[in-house]
């Protein structure tokens, strides 16, 4: 089975189908990239309102049937290697195996509104806050770039073929960083370490750490940060707490 087969689960209930589209308050102003475009059943939806579509698809089997509205562009390949041209909303049905990459890959980029279906397990990490257990990494760094939230739960039997899982509708909206921190991927890096031992208390999280972010004197500086918070876990730090801590630590 080629790789791009597993993915495909096609939403076929139209209500839902309408749903994404209202998200998305489209006019003809709008450019509209779209993600693994299947066989269309939302890129028609969108091409009625939008001003052009940019339909990107794996499958050169269901990208031959993109080719049926003139304000639709079709790319034939891998979305994760593509260049995406100018778009300013992306509206998709996403290709769960790659939620991740193809996620991070569009927060790189400027855009105004996403309306996006992920597995249900995933959007719910995407938008938790501290002190829940779906709150993590993916929720940090997803929210650095965005303000993210779950609009609707969407059952299995709105596909076909039906995903082993629920899925849900998010709605994505870029935005610049709510707090400051001096350096981005040590940021990244310090939480992808504490957020590895979740349940450890942050003393120790870091201290374990200490070598593979590259802090030296890590006693010293533990010294230099708040007590009661090193006492806690990093799953009941606010995204600016931790923000914090990483600033202190590159000291
Ligand atoms: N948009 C359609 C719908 O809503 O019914 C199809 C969505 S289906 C969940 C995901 C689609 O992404 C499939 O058509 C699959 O072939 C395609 N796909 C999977 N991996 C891809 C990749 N890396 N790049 C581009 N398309 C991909």
């Amino acid at each position: 089975m080629k790789w791009y087969k597993r993915d495909q689960h096609f939403l076929i209930d139209e209500n839902v189908l309408n749903r994404i589209v209202v998200y998305g308050r489209l006019d003809k102003s709008d450019i509209v990239l779209e993600i693994g475009a299947g066989y269309g059943n939302l890129t028609g939806e969108l091409a009625k309102k939008a001003g052009k579509v940019i339909a990107i698809e794996a499958d050169p089997e269901l990208a031959v049937s993109l080719h049926r509205w003139e304000n639709v562009e079709v790319i034939t390949g891998d979305v994760l290697k593509i260049e995406f041209p100018f778009f300013n909303k992306v509206i998709s049905n996403l290709p769960y195996s790659i939620s991740s990459p193809v996620t991070f890959k569009l927060l790189k980029c400027k855009f105004d509104l996403g309306i996006l279906m992920y597995q249900y397990e995933y959007a719910k990490r995407m938008v938790a806050l501290h002190n829940t257990d779906d709150y993590g990494r993916l929720s940090i760094a997803v929210q650095y770039y965005a303000d993210v939230k779950i609009l609707e739960t969407v059952p299995r039997t709105a596909f076909s073929s039906q995903p082993d899982v629920r899925s849900a509708i998010i709605e994505m909206k870029p935005q610049p960083a709510q707090y400051e921190v001096k350096d981005k991927d040590f940021f990244m890096r310090f939480i992808n370490a504490v957020f590895s031992q979740r349940r450890k208390k942050l003393r120790n999280a870091i201290s374990n750490n200490a070598g593979l972010l590259g802090i030296k004197d890590i006693d010293i500086l533990l010294e230099k940060l708040p007590a009661g918070l090193l006492e806690k876990r990093a799953e009941n730090l606010s995204p600016q707490e931790l923000a914090n801590i990483a600033d202190i630590l590159l000291r």
